[in-house]
């Protein structure tokens, strides 16, 4: 296994998770099926970020050629500024993070990241410029401490702290006896998946990356957590360029501009109201997601019964 994975890019990682048999087998080989995919140029330089500004032109690409996943996909996140991907199950909201992450090359088109095509760049050095916070947060058996310091190691006490308290989970690690030496994971303390969410983010912080990519978890929260996650996502974009790969649609709300992705093409784009107003595809989701929520509340609220 070691050889096989030895010229693959995320080596480091799965080397050190390995030694510690912390990560799922099925975890680590699906990481290692998407890498297969890219290599450097030879004699590519690394990606000099300034702003952060991600741009996708025309993009093509179908995981198979005979099946083509996203037909011309076009969107620009300026600097700073946070773009909300939304749209049905299978639309190719996830493919749009993984070609940002190059864990696959478009058949056509570019994404660049200050205007450099992530193709003529480092690898290492586009997925040092992006900080993840993914969808399922793999926790090792470890203390909160190592969780976190896992995004940058030899990182400082101080430094984890500081990104703890962004990412707001500083204070509920000093209500616990043991605060960052408490174990975590499958044999340790289980955290809510709002907690996980919240060490990934400190995790992703500690990094300091100019670009955000934010996939958001596709289960069903109960009000109160999503509001959280809004704070927790707010907290992890202040000051960067932020994707959001949206599967619930109120952590887009504040984004400044909404895609919305069916079949693989660009269907609608705009504000938030703006969309609500035009009336189509993001109106009716957004109708029958606040439909879903309120029955979910009613059957939540005390005295129901079935
Ligand atoms: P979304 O995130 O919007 O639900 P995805 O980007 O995950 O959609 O998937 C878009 C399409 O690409 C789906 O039809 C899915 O079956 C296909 N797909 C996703 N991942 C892979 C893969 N690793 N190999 C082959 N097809 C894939």
């Amino acid at each position: 296994l070691l050889q096989l994975a030895a010229p693959l890019g995320v080596f480091g990682w799965v080397y050190s998770s390995l030694k510690q048999g912390l990560v799922d087998m099925e975890k680590m080989f699906e990481l290692l099926r998407v890498d297969r995919e890219v290599a450097d140029k030879p004699g590519a330089q690394p990606l000099q970020v300034r702003g952060g500004e991600v741009a996708f032109e025309n993009i093509r690409f179908g995981y198979d050629p005979r099946r083509e996943i996203l037909h011309g996909v076009s969107f620009r996140v300026p600097a700073g500024k946070t773009l909300a991907i939304v749209g049905p199950t299978g639309a190719g909201k996830s493919t749009i993070s993984r070609l940002l992450f190059r864990f696959y090359d478009a058949a056509d088109g570019r994404v660049t990241i200050d205007g450099q095509d992530v193709r003529d760049v480092t690898q290492t050095s586009v997925r040092g410029a992006i900080g993840i916070v993914p969808q399922d947060t793999v926790l090792f058996n470890d203390t909160i401490y190592y969780n976190i310091a896992y995004g940058r190691p030899g990182a400082t006490k101080e430094a984890i702290e500081h990104a703890a308290r962004m990412a707001e989970i500083h204070d509920f690690v000093m209500t616990l006896p043991d605060g960052y030496e408490t174990k975590v994971g499958e044999r340790g303390l289980k955290l809510s998946g709002g907690e996980k969410q919240r060490v990934a983010i400190a995790r992703a912080l500690l990094k300091d990356p100019p670009i955000m990519l934010f996939d958001e978890a596709t289960s069903a929260l109960d009000t109160a957590t999503e509001r959280g996650i809004q704070a927790n996502l707010r907290a992890a974009s202040s000051g960067r360029t932020t994707l959001i790969i949206a599967h619930r649609l109120s952590t887009v709300i504040d984004a400044d501009e909404i895609v919305v992705l069916e079949k693989g093409r660009v269907a609608e784009r705009g504000t938030f109201d703006q969309l609500r107003a035009a009336d189509g595809i993001f109106a009716t989701m957004w109708a029958k997601q606040q439909e879903q929520q309120n029955l979910a509340a009613q059957s939540a609220a005390p005295g129901f019964q079935l």
